[in-house]
């Protein structure tokens, strides 16, 4: 292949943005093969654009990682409270059942209730990814 501005002289690669041949002495330095400051530019420029989209996509990523964090927390939270508040009262629930007082276990279960439901909706509502 001859280079496009110079016919009598061999190309020594192809411009990544117009296509055509270039030789050493049209060859522009820089990062991708440009035949012309104009090709620089337009090759620099779309390297830019691509390095923010992927600046963009990466910090989406971060924020969706965070929500997914946030989500660990919360589930732990609920679950953790749920079980302080269900655990001691369905304990005293099956103590007073052994002991045949089932009058007694019953508001205990009552108490343990709202326990429950709590690690319920920490496991359900907080479920999966984003
Ligand atoms: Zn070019
Ligand atoms: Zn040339």
């Amino acid at each position: 292949m001859r280079c496009f501005e110079h016919r009598e002289r061999e190309a020594i690669g192809v411009c990544r943005a117009c296509g055509r041949g270039a030789c050493e002495r049209c060859v522009v330095a820089g990062g991708e093969f440009a035949c012309s400051d104009a090709c620089r530019a337009q090759l620099d420029e779309a390297a830019a654009t691509r390095a923010r989209e992927l600046a963009l996509m990466v910090r989406s990523e971060h924020l969706l990682e965070r929500a997914n964090n946030n989500r660990g927390i919360t589930r732990a939270l609920y679950v953790g409270l749920g079980g302080v508040i269900a655990a001691p009262t369905l304990l005293l629930a099956l103590l007073h059942l052994l002991g045949g007082d089932l009058f007694a276990a019953l508001p205990m279960l009552g108490l343990a209730l709202p326990g429950i439901l709590m690690i319920r909706f920490g496991l359900t509502v907080t479920r999966g990814r984003v």
